[in-house]
């Protein structure tokens, strides 16, 4: 079956909801076209991806999964969290994303039931992660499964749920899961993370979905992507993080984009990153409850950047050092393979290889 950003890239034409064009209209009347405004919506969603290789089977760690895995839909490489993929589609679809190339897919309630009992057989986990593609746009499967994990993993502690729905089509949210959150936070705790790329997103109907989350008892992070032409400035990052803290939305990762055949222009260098984070964190321009960690996502696992971990730079490849020890992996998981970008270093850690991303130069 061909992917959903295959028929977009073929077509040149994008898939968005009716709020995110009305969005980028908006940003047009307010502000103009050659506005951050606009700039940030329109290359998140408007421009095409090149054209780029078979990503169907990609996913965003390329190693975790094996194929048995894959089908049951969880993906394992922490000790504590185990992620769900529960439907493959989104609200609108973000051009750099790598769920656009998925086969399209939609976990069964016989499958729910299923990961629901290997998520409570597994005496390591505490957190699930539900993610997808988007699960607030199929709120019947999402209740479903948090149902299931009430009633039967009492060892799960975190439900976190991944979603954009509020930014990219906000009037389309289930009002009937606010009274579920609400009574799930009584046993555990309910986390979303959202996916905020630029403060021009924050439009009241958001803002009020936010709110009423919160007053159920929701607890709200950030998980945003640094992405070219959309958020690359310090100026930018400034007004993001400072709103989100007032919407009391904690900062958790700022991520470099990630590395897919066909999204070079999206991705800055890693480096840029880093003078971005270095301002949002030591310029005192941002309250210290409002800054991200900046961080990769590489075919071992998320890695945060210090000081220190890019060991080789060959200027599209940098090789970055971890803490994480292939032992460990296989103790959580049995059928983890090691992919070829990974290697172990004398003490057991996994050093991993990372494509770099190029800025534009200077106009
Ligand atoms: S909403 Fe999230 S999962 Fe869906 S396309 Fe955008 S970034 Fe990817």
């Amino acid at each position: 079956m061909a992917s959903l950003m295959k028929s977009i890239i073929d077509k040149n034409q994008p898939k968005t909801s009716s709020y995110v064009d009305q969005l980028l209209e908006l940003a047009l009347r307010a502000h103009g076209e050659d506005s951050p405004e606009y700039r940030g919506i329109y290359h998140q969603y408007y421009t095409i991806p090149d054209r780029g290789g078979d990503l169907s089977n990609a996913r965003h760690f390329q190693a975790e999964v094996a194929p048995e895995q894959a089908k049951t839909g969880l993906e394992r490489m922490y000790r504590r969290v185990v992620v769900v993929d529960l439907v493959s589609a989104c609200a609108a679809e973000c051009s750099y994303c790598v769920r656009g190339y998925y086969d399209r897919f939609s976990l069964s309630n016989a499958k729910l039931d299923e990961v629901a009992d290997a998520v409570a057989r597994d005496h390591h986990l505490r957190e699930i992660l539900i993610t997808g593609g988007d699960p607030l746009i199929a709120p019947r499967k999402l209740a479903y499964l948090i149902e299931r994990i009430l009633e039967r993993a009492p060892n799960i502690r975190y439900v976190r749920i991944g979603t954009r729905l509020p930014i990219q089509d906000p009037e389309r949210f289930d009002p009937t899961l606010l009274a579920l959150f609400e009574r799930a936070s009584k046993s555990l705790r309910v986390e979303i993370a959202s996916q905020i790329n630029h403060p021009f997103e924050l439009q009241e109907p958001t803002t009020t979905l936010y709110r009423s989350l919160r007053g159920v008892g929701v607890n709200l992070y950030s998980q945003n992507v640094l992405l070219k032409r959309v958020n690359d400035t310090v100026e930018t990052m400034t007004e993001l993080y400072d709103q989100l803290r007032y919407l009391e939305i904690a900062p958790h990762y700022l991520f470099h984009a990630v590395p897919l055949k066909g999204t070079e222009k999206y991705r800055t260098s890693v480096q840029k990153g880093l003078h971005i984070i270095s301002h949002l964190s030591s310029s005192g321009l941002l309250s210290g409850r409002a800054k991200p960690q900046y961080a990769l996502i590489t075919d071992i696992g998320k890695v945060n950047l210090y000081h220190g971990s890019i060991v080789a730079d060959k200027g599209s490849t940098l090789r970055i050092r971890t803490s994480y020890r292939l032992a460990d992996r296989l103790a959580w998981n049995p059928s983890y393979i090691l992919p070829a970008t990974g290697s172990v270093n004398h003490d057991g850690t996994l050093d991993v290889l990372y494509p770099n991303g190029v800025d534009d130069t200077e106009e």
